[in-house]
């Protein structure tokens, strides 16, 4: 093939871009997947009920286009969280409401911020834009910046919530005192709120410039199926349905969502598990091994891991990291950055996957490299 010519053509900012690294998808059976904080259980019967009703015995209702604002679903939403219809936005996955986010906020005049280490998607996003960013990095204590954010003359402010990838949560009270100081509009990207003590949807009400992002991957068991949603005023959720696409839902996600969000007893149960499994392996992480680890209210794990020797740091991560990958139990390492290098975070898998972990682990130990 001749050298190609089409790169130069685009734009330079996009010659030049970062794409976002997710994690691996292994495609052979047998692997222990904690890499990717997806849910370890299946979502609720309802779910292939709905999408079989929704397919039909022919497909026929394929050839229409689905419902362009998703309204069943944002009544549903709204009722869910006591809210109206007229403060949500349904998005093709909740990346699909932060790139709306920033299309909206962000440009090479207008910056986003976000604080380093969070959701690595926000940088991506910004890039895309050729936007201006405002980024704060966390110190090892994962206390919030409140000085530097204020002064950070972002128009958008991204804020994980509990954080990824260290799932330490942001209190309603913190949340009150960023917005009290900071001008701009304040994004809270719950993803993993619903396996925390604590929300923002309460805040919605007194704090116009306050945005809450969810998803339904994570606690809803439904990553495959890319539903996420904003919570807002009804004059910022305007604001998204400007720039969204027209048909940004397809019609068997809306009725897996629906179907999903009508059985909240079943998720009550899938929530209680995954809380007392990572409350359980919390624990063996501190109290037994005593590995620094960060109190996680979401469903995943961030904790330092320590080699036989008692020592600590991006080379012991690494190690234990590669030993698990060789033993088929795959978790997340981000060794690019001095804060989350030494470190290892692991999605809270079942009962069964969290013991493999373990003993894999122990195992790890008794190389003679560990
Ligand atoms: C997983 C995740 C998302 C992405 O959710 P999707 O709905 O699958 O796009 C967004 N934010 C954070 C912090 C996440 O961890």
């Amino acid at each position: 093939m001749p050298p190609s010519s089409l790169t130069p053509l685009a734009l330079p900012h996009v010659a030049g871009l970062h794409a976002y690294t997710p994690g691996l998808q292994p495609t052979e059976p047998g692997w222990v997947k904690l890499n990717t904080n997806e849910c370890p259980y299946p979502p609720s019967p309802r779910v292939g009920e709905a999408l079989q009703r929704e397919i039909g015995a022919d497909g026929a209702s394929l050839r229409l286009y689905p419902n362009p604002k998703s309204s069943p679903l944002r009544a549903a939403v709204a009722q869910l969280h006591g809210l109206r219809e007229k403060n949500v936005c349904i998005g093709n996955g909740s990346d699909d409401i932060l790139n709306l986010l920033v299309r909206v906020f962000c440009s090479p005049e207008a910056a986003a911020g976000f604080l380093l280490p969070s959701y690595s998607l926000y940088p991506v996003l910004v890039e895309i834009q050729a936007g201006r960013s405002a980024v704060i990095e966390f110190d090892r204590s994962m206390q919030l910046p409140f000085d530097q954010i204020a002064a950070s003359a972002a128009r958008a402010f991204f804020l994980t919530s509990p954080n990824a990838p260290t799932g330490v949560a942001i209190t309603n009270a913190e949340l009150e005192r960023v917005l009290a100081s900071f001008r701009g509009l304040l994004v809270v990207d719950e993803a993993y709120a619903p396996f925390a003590e604590e929300n923002a949807v309460s805040l919605l009400a007194r704090h116009p410039r306050l945005v809450i992002v969810r998803t339904l991957s994570k606690a809803y068991a439904l990553a495959g199926i890319r539903v996420g949603y904003a919570l807002a005023d009804p004059e910022l959720i305007g604001l998204l349905d400007r720039v969204r696409d027209s048909y940004n839902v397809n019609r068997l996600s809306q009725a897996a969502a629906l179907a999903a969000l009508g059985d909240q007893p079943y998720y009550a149960d899938v929530l209680a598990r995954v809380k007392a499994t990572r409350n359980a392996s919390l624990r063996r992480f501190r109290d037994q091994r005593g590995w620094f680890t960060y109190p996680s209210q979401a469903n995943f794990i961030f904790t330092e891991p320590k080699n036989a020797r008692g020592e600590s740091g991006v080379a012991v991560a690494q190690s234990a990291y590669d030993f698990l990958c060789s033993r088929r139990v795959l978790v997340r390492h981000f060794p690019s950055r001095a804060l989350t290098a030494p470190f290892l975070r692991i999605s809270v898998g079942t009962d069964g996957e969290m013991l493999v972990l373990h003993d894999t682990l122990d195992a790890w130990l008794k190389t003679p490299n560990a």
